[in-house]
């Protein structure tokens, strides 16, 4: 089964990403790209070299809803007319495109202080512009099976860079479309999230990213392809220093924690001191993802303070 692969521009710090084209019947699109023009040229362009346009496209799965996954798909479906795949838990994302990943109650429950609060929420308005609500979804869940004349590609739910994350496996080749759950240079930013089950809660990311890790471990995929950068062909070897830096981090945060407890804000702050705009969140979201993992692990304790997290060795 050929697959190809756009690359197309975003105005986000992690560049551009690779979408991929299953060449075979129904030909099906994984990911968009950011709703940019820049980015509509390149697609047009780009599938257009591979002697396609955009009208023949019969089917679009989505590896989740952040923009540069997203943005294009009502653009293409108004187009070509195809359903929009998504997992369940992010399937209102974007019907309603409205869900913010900035949410006030997680980010004051995290030691955001007010004003920063705002400019984040700012921010991330400024992010969702790049993309549009979709008319046409349809929901899939964990093991799904994508059907085509010459075989199947099957969900593999991977919550943790975001909730529904998912991958697509191609068995019979071991080969994985990964979204954002495998980066070749760069680890994924477990991204603070309301919990879909309870969305007063906020998502457990990185414990559950590492659940996930594990589950496509006894997968044992050979190739994968990934949305930002280069395949990566040695899962097992990339995994080892994953989680080495994972747990190195993970004792870093704990040697941070002062006896007077510390805020997931506060250390995001020691941790990446120089960061700012929409990369500050990411900050924070990765700092929550490390006090929360050490929390479920019972090696510090939370105390709820007027709405906010304060977490103790
Ligand atoms: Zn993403």
């Amino acid at each position: 089964m050929r697959i190809e692969k756009l690359v197309i521009p975003t105005p986000f710090p992690v560049g551009p990403i690779n979408t991929y084209l299953i060449v075979d019947d129904p030909l099906t699109l994984v990911d968009t790209g950011p709703k940019t023009d820049a980015a509509m040229e390149a697609f047009t362009t780009q599938i257009n070299q591979l002697g396609f346009r955009i009208t023949d496209i019969q089917r679009i799965v989505l590896t989740h809803t952040h923009e540069d996954h997203c943005g294009l798909a009502s653009w293409l479906q108004q187009q070509c007319g195809a359903s929009v795949y998504v997992h369940e838990w992010e399937q209102e994302n974007l019907t309603e495109h409205g869900r913010s990943r900035a949410d006030r109650v997680l980010l004051k429950s995290a030691g955001v202080p007010e004003e920063q609060l705002e400019q984040m929420v700012g921010h991330y308005a400024k992010v969702k512009s790049f993309a549009d609500a979709v008319e046409k979804v349809v929901a899939y869940r964990d093991e799904h099976e994508f059907v085509f004349a010459s075989g199947s590609w099957r969900v593999v739910h991977t919550p943790g860079h975001t909730p529904g994350s998912s991958c697509l496996l191609r068995e019979a080749t071991r080969t994985l479309l990964a979204g954002d759950t495998i980066l070749k240079h760069i680890t994924p930013n477990p991204v603070l999230n309301p919990d879909p089950r309870n969305a007063a809660r906020r998502f457990p990311a990185l414990k559950n990213y590492l659940a996930s890790l594990e589950r496509l471990r006894t997968l044992a995929p050979t190739l994968i392809h990934t949305s930002h950068g280069d395949v990566v062909t040695d899962f097992e070897e990339y995994l080892a220093r994953l989680l080495r830096h994972t747990y190195e981090r993970q004792s870093n945060v704990l040697n941070l924690i002062p006896h007077t407890g510390i805020t997931a804000h506060e250390l995001a702050n020691l941790l990446f001191p120089k960061v700012k705009d929409i990369t500050r969140f990411l900050a924070v979201s990765e700092a929550v993802a490390h006090l929360d993992l050490a929390a479920a692990e019972e090696k510090l304790r939370v105390e709820h303070r007027d709405g906010v997290d304060v977490f103790f060795r």
